[in-house]
């Protein structure tokens, strides 16, 4: 007997609830060229490919290196076979069907490709406003359904079997570099597609930089060692940090790190549905502050995650955004000493059912890593 198919996302659903963002905004038609959108509406991971979307139609235009595959496999809708070029075939659509009005993503097509389709419309004599758009797709991925969170639970044990790695296998002496690449290898070997982000491996004073590159320098028994690192699964992300010690924790970061993890844990225990990203980031702002600690939190205190590592909500200082079930986001406080080093802890999260459910579970409660022989 065949095994059970695995379920499928509802694309046609996604289209749907687009379709309407469209309507209210008076659209007719909009070209999605952004890729995560372009993979989140029909499934093509490709690189090259853009879809069109209106009232009553659903196309994937691509080239011939993809075309025969999105042809077999759109979910719904058709695929377009793409001749001359991208531009060509929508202003070449635009015309067939009198659009009057086509609409793009401007946070994603380049001035150089808005260039490109008004030469093409004027090439053709179509009377065709462009018209930019901005967050309309992103806007419905905020909300993650239950295949997209097995996809994001599957990336986070990765990300937590890489850190259990970590604890095996670091040692003094070993570069960061080193490091990095021996969790890579680690997080490909074990199914992760490619990495999300480059992995941060950040020892001693590097530390104190939240997005250092991992360099040649050797961990020294006591210092802080930033790990932040991520996978993904069927184009979804996780994102994870620990920081830890090898030996021993040294003064001050041992105060710091209690902080820092008291901070975190506080904020993900009081996170709500229905908050804004604002309120989130006040409750680790105010506990590390309340440790005198709050000037050296130096960023947000996270972001969404999705088929992008970094996507809405954001949840910063500056979010106004209300948090709502389904939504997948970091919770990753940090303090940084300029010269000394720092302490980030992060987990990836979902609100379900109104309260948080931690995606990632790597140990945070001892962070130092016996020194092996
Ligand atoms: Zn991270
Ligand atoms: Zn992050």
């Amino acid at each position: 007997m065949a095994a059970p198919s695995a379920p499928t996302a509802d694309y046609a659903g996604r289209v749907a609830r687009l379709r309407g963002s469209l309507s209210g905004q008076g659209c007719r038609c909009l070209v999605v060229s952004n890729r995560e959108n372009v993979r989140y509406l029909v499934g093509f991971a490709g690189s090259a490919g853009w879809v069109v979307v209106s009232t009553d139609d659903l196309l994937l235009a691509t080239d011939a290196r993809y075309f025969e595959q999105a042809a077999a496999q759109m979910p719904c809708g058709r695929a377009g076979l793409v001749g001359r070029g991208l531009a060509e075939y929508v202003a070449d659509y635009a015309a067939e069907r009198q659009l009057t009005e086509l609409a793009f993503e401007a946070e994603n097509l380049t001035f150089a490709g808005v260039k490109a389709l008004e030469a093409a419309l004027c090439e053709r004599s179509v009377a065709c406003q462009l018209t930019p758009t901005s967050g309309l797709v992103e806007s419905l991925r905020e909300v993650k359904d239950p295949i997209e969170v097995d996809s994001m639970r599957r990336a986070a044990d990765l990300a937590d079997g890489a850190m259990r790695h970590a604890r095996r296998v670091m040692r003094t002496g070993m570069t960061e570099a080193e490091l990095a690449w021996r969790l890579e290898r680690w997080l490909r070997d074990h199914g992760s597609g490619p990495m999300p982000f480059d992995i941060i491996v950040a020892s001693g004073p590097n530390a104190a930089l939240p997005h250092a590159t991992p360099s040649g320098r050797t961990f020294a028994a006591g210092e802080p060692v930033v790990i932040d690192l991520g996978a993904t699964v069927d184009g979804y992300c996780s994102d994870l940090t620990r920081t830890l010690f090898l030996s021993r924790l040294d003064a001050p970061f041992d105060s710091i790190y209690a902080a820092v993890l008291a901070a975190q844990r506080g904020t993900i225990a009081r996170v709500a549905s229905g908050m804004t990203g604002r309120d989130v980031d006040a409750l680790a702002r105010e506990a590390l502050g309340a440790d005198g600690l709050g000037a050296a939190f130096t960023h947000g205190l996270g972001h969404g995650v999705g088929l992008e590592i970094h996507e809405r909500p954001t949840v910063n200082g500056r979010s106004n955004g209300v948090l709502a079930d389904g939504m997948v986001f970091t919770v990753e406080p940090g303090v940084y000493l300029p010269g000394r080093g720092g302490v980030r802890i992060e987990d990836t999260v979902v609100l379900s059912s109104g309260r948080v459910e931690q995606l990632t579970h790597a140990d945070k409660g001892d962070p130092v890593v016996a020194v092996k022989g």
